[in-house]
């Protein structure tokens, strides 16, 4: 996964260079044998007279017949007495109009004279073979071309864009096997209702919608959905990608949205489908380097072809995006993409109904239980979920299983939230360190009264240099509403610092590792964000940055600087402050239960992976844990 983009790159290269070079050779081998060699070379064993020698012939009377070739100046001579299968002599003659004198000269000598015109076959015969030298020429020009524009940005491939967009004319899809995103769905069957009887609505005057625009997330079933609409009113679905329509020459992308405007009008009733529109969609003028002209007009296209159609002429235009807050706004006015869905990431609820979707043709141990994957997969979309279960069957069948079990959908998790588990590391100094590291994490959580419930700790390596990992189960509630306390943040923050904390306690201040550097990110941007958006410090509910300034590339060009350095630097010392006093807060309890601390590193150590409810069984004899996790004791 990490590699492959610039290797594969650099692999396609150089085989575009041999095959390139092969062509080329082919192209040579090729002229070497077809290409018939000239007559004069073919017939080189012949005699040859000089012109001098052939008039005294003629003069003698020893020429039997002549053959002329104007067209090349060669008279084929053949001498009186010559054996009936020798090759006719050879004599180059002059240019021009010396051969009428000499066929004057052959006719008073009585010698048969044929004329030649070799201009006929012979010439044709190098015409040929020359153009086919030339088609072989260009034929590899043109290979070599198409690689290298293919490599370099489709500079070539302008010429296919009718080819760029998709037709199904049946999707297949149902509502049904949309999920989880209710609310979106029911706004969109009232669509399905003007496609199929347009004239409802047009009895009373009302006017159709001609676009509606999916507000969402990568992998929230926005394609899924549109489908869906297609496949219910039983109409074609067209669709592009907006990032598919800027393309290296301007007017590219407008020729295309023309095409496929044109092809949609002969198909409707139907649904045109336009992925990422803020690909095209942007703001004019917005952006690094100012407007980009092509995709300026690929927009201004798209606009005009949607002001073309009358409201009932039957084509909806359904258009995805995850970033409305860069459109532009002519794109939102009334007569475009003036419906505007949300689909959301799932809840709980939604997550449980795409998993039983998904799980229809899936074979499951029937133990099986998809609310607890549900629960376990809080800020999954559907598409992480739908691979999820893909990830899952894959294990199952290598494991030569008949069903599959929670153990699979479980690594699966793993493997897609944290990477793929290497073998675990020999005994060493370091893997004592991790483990301390991980215990810090897993003590804490399961010590403090508002941190999550503890699922396992492991000290088993997975890709992407992560040496061991502490899970916890997020706390659904929490992660649906959006709502964080103070507490849950202030335990958040003293978990994340427990690894610091244990190497800080176990091994000394000079000790700690670099291994804490994720965490440490993970302290400072929720410190901050309580001093700055949630007025969670001394200075007060006063919001000091606003929720997006990280749009650069849309409307915000630069971030606002909305405070004053003075303000700033009392901002770092609140932040600071969160993260110290966590710190301490941490490395305290750590302290006080460093024997206990010592036995569950011990533990680790031996098995590698300690799950939640035996990592609580232990604490619990050793100490008091929150109420809340005492039911969850195994
Ligand atoms: P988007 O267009 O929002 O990026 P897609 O519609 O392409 O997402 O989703 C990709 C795949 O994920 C779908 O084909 C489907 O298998 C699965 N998926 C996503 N959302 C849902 C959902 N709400 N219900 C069922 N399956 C979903
Ligand atoms: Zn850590």
């Amino acid at each position: 996964m990490t590699i492959p983009s610039p290797g594969k790159q650099a692999s396609v290269g150089s085989r575009t260079g041999i095959t390139a070079t092969g062509l080329m050779t082919v192209g040579w081998v090729l002229l070497q044998t077809l290409m018939p060699l000239p007559p004069a070379l073919a017939q080189a064993e012949t005699e040859e007279l000089t012109y001098g020698q052939f008039l005294q012939r003629i003069e003698q009377g020893q020429v039997e017949s002549v053959a002329l070739d104007e067209a090349r100046g060669i008279a084929y001579v053949t001498l009186d007495g010559a054996a009936a299968d020798a090759p006719p002599q050879q004599v180059a003659l002059f240019a021009g109009e010396r051969n009428a004198e000499l066929i004057r000269r052959l006719r008073a000598n009585d010698v048969d004279v044929e004329i030649r015109d070799s201009s006929g076959s012979g010439a044709l015969a190098w015409l040929a073979t020359n153009s086919l030298l030339a088609l072989i020429l260009i034929f590899g020009l043109l290979m070599l071309l198409r690689r290298s524009a293919s490599g370099a940005g489709n500079a070539m491939s302008f010429g296919k864009s009718k080819a760029r967009f998709q037709m199904e004319a049946k999707t297949g899809v149902v509502f049904d096997d949309v999920a989880g995103i209710e609310e979106a769905k029911e706004e969109l069957q009232e669509v399905v209702t003007f496609l199929k009887s347009p004239e409802k609505f047009t009895a009373i005057g009302a006017r159709i919608p001609k676009g509606v625009l999916l507000i969402g997330q990568p992998g929230t079933g926005k394609t899924l959905l549109a489908k869906a609409i297609a496949g219910e009113a039983g109409v074609p679905f067209f669709s592009i990608s907006g990032s598919e329509f800027v393309e290296m020459f301007v007017g590219v992308g407008a020729s295309r949205v023309r095409d496929l405007f044109r092809k949609a009008k002969e198909s409707a009733p139907c649904i045109v489908f336009i992925d990422e529109i803020d690909a095209v969609g942007r703001q004019r003028g917005a952006g690094i380097g100012g407007g980009n002209d092509e995709r300026e007009q690929t927009l201004n296209q798209l606009l005009t072809e949607m002001d073309g159609f009358e409201g009932n002429s039957g084509i909806i235009v359904i258009a995805a995006t995850n970033r409305v807050d860069v459109l532009d706004l002519a794109l939102l006015r009334p007569g475009r993409f003036d419906r505007q869905v949300v689909v959301d990431l799932p809840t709980y609820k939604g997550r449980l109904s795409i998993l039983e979707v998904h799980a229809r043709n899936k074979k499951m141990e029937s133990g099986i239980s998809l609310e607890a994957v549900a629960r376990r997969t809080p800020g999954f979309s559907g598409a992480e979920l739908a691979n999820l279960l893909n990830e899952a069957a894959i294990l199952t069948a290598r494991r030569r299983k008949e069903a599959m079990g929670m153990v699979e959908i479980e690594d699966a998790i793993d493997r897609i939230t944290i990477g793929l588990s290497l073998t675990p590391l020999l005994d060493s100094s370091r893997k004592r360190m991790t483990a301390y590291h991980e215990i810090g994490h897993a003590l804490l959580t399961t010590l403090l009264t508002h941190s999550d419930e503890l699922n396992k700790v492991t000290i088993i390596p997975r890709s992407g240099g992560i040496e061991g990992f502490t899970q916890s189960l997020p706390n659904e509630d929490i992660i649906d509403s959006g709502l964080y306390t103070r507490n849950w943040l202030v335990d958040r923050i003293t978990v994340a610092l427990g690894g610091f904390a244990a190497e800080a306690e176990v091994f000394g201040d000079d000790e700690t590792s670099t291994g804490a550097s994720g965490d440490i990110q993970q302290v400072s941007n929720l410190a901050r964000q309580m001093v700055t958006l949630y007025g969670m410090s001394e200075l007060g509910p006063v919001a000091l940055e606003s929720m997006d300034n990280q749009v650069f590339l849309g409307r915000n060009l630069m971030p606002r600087n909305e405070v004053s350095e003075e303000m700033a630097s009392k901002i770092d010392a609140q932040v600071r402050g969160i993260a110290l006093t966590c710190l301490n807060r941490a490395r305290t309890l750590l302290r006080e239960h460093r024997v206990l601390m010592d036995h569950l590193v011990d533990v680790l150590l031996e098995r590698e992976t300690v799950d939640g409810e035996e990592f609580r069984e232990i604490v619990r004899q050793y100490t008091q844990i929150p109420e809340k996790f005492l039911a969850k004791v195994g």
